[in-house]
């Protein structure tokens, strides 16, 4: 399982496509990507190989110069294309990739049906979009939302998510499941190994656990979880072998 996240100038998709190939090492059953085009989102996902989904999909012909890249190992849900990642709200707005497991995940559910929340998947992920959805309605701003909404969910995760209406930015989530940084020049990653990035940059910044990433692409903030207290992290080169 892997997660590649991209902004920049480049075609999102084509770093995304190749960056998922160098995490194939790690295992998968579903692949699938989510682009976005100002505040434009597609999503584009399936059950089967990379190659194969490259194809059939079309995730080579997504737009927009930011997106996210998931393989899936199925933990909750069989290996399907409706259980494939990324997951979304109900206003579609809000797309979210994960690797790892939400041990609350039935509790949220019940808690999000409740309210009106509508389910596509049989994933603990798509709780995650749902949640961030419901917090957006009285938090001030998104950033607060996600913190809201990571603040309620027990369990591992790495987290790549994308929302329609802030253009400029992708968000990244560590916590028991791993996620590194590239930063590049007018440009930076996010993917769950180094190699996915490393064509492009050997900067890497390792996030820890309970924290988050807001990547824009001449910036990046590393932020702790449970405060929004801004992080200063090392930078490590990594050498290009
Ligand atoms: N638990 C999630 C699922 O089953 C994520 C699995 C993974 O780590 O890829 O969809």
């Amino acid at each position: 399982c892997g997660i590649i996240g991209y902004i920049g100038d480049r075609k999102a998709c084509e770093v995304i496509v190749k960056g998922l190939k160098r995490l194939e090492y790690r295992g998968y059953d579903s692949v699938g990507v989510v682009t976005a085009d100002g505040d434009r989102v597609e999503v584009r996902k399936g059950a089967g190989r990379i190659d194969e989904l490259t194809e059939k999909l079309g995730f080579l012909e997504m737009e927009g110069n930011r997106g996210i890249g998931h393989t899936r190992w199925a933990t909750h849900g069989v290996p399907n294309d409706i259980n494939a990642h990324p997951h979304t709200d109900c206003t579609g707005k809000i797309a979210v990739v994960h690797n790892g497991i939400i041990e609350n995940f039935a509790e949220l559910r019940e808690e999000l049906l409740k309210k009106g929340h509508v389910f596509t998947s049989d994933t603990d992920t798509e709780v995650i979009a749902h949640l961030i959805e419901e917090e957006l309605k009285s938090a001030n701003g998104f950033e607060e939302a996600l913190r809201g909404a990571l603040k309620k969910l027990k369990g591992s995760f790495a987290l790549g998510i994308i929302y329609a209406d802030e253009p400029d930015r992708i968000y990244v989530v560590r916590n028991e499941s791993p996620l590194v940084l590239g930063i590049g020049e007018g440009e930076n990653f996010a993917a769950s190994d180094v190699p996915a990035f490393l064509e492009y940059t050997n900067k890497a910044v390792f996030l820890d656990d309970g924290e988050y990433a807001i990547l824009t692409r001449d910036s990046y903030v590393v932020k702790k979880l449970d405060t929004g207290e801004v992080v200063e992290k090392p930078v490590h080169e990594i050498e290009w072998t």
